[in-house]
């Protein structure tokens, strides 16, 4: 199933288990317990468009952004550069210096 059209679909709106999401959160985020509209977060795609219902949280729009960037990067943290990820020492943009050599 496609993501980005499931999400705008119907049968996303409809979702019996997403309603339930929203219902039982009784218009509180999940997370930071603030009254807000509510988004519903999937914790995981293995379920898309038959989601079960510890698959899904209702969070604010602002708790939804954050668990979303920090889930990815975690999920991309654990990537090993590659060595053309790596800019030489001798490269002018790198600054040779120790942050942790005082003046503060
Ligand atoms: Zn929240």
């Amino acid at each position: 199933m496609d993501y980005p059209n499931y999400i705008k679909s119907d049968a996303w709106r409809r979702n019996p288990t997403r309603l339930k999401a929203l219902s039982d959160a009784e218009g509180r985020c999940r997370l930071c317990h603030s009254v807000a509209p509510l988004e519903v977060h999937h914790s995981t795609y293995d379920h898309l468009g038959y989601e079960h219902e510890n698959d899904l949280v209702a969070l604010c729009g602002a708790c939804h952004r954050e668990v979303t960037s920090f889930l990815r990067a975690r999920r991309y943290s654990v990537v090993i550069p590659k060595r053309a990820d790596v800019l030489p020492l001798r490269d002018g943009r790198v600054l040779a210096s120790d942050p942790t050599a005082g003046g503060y």
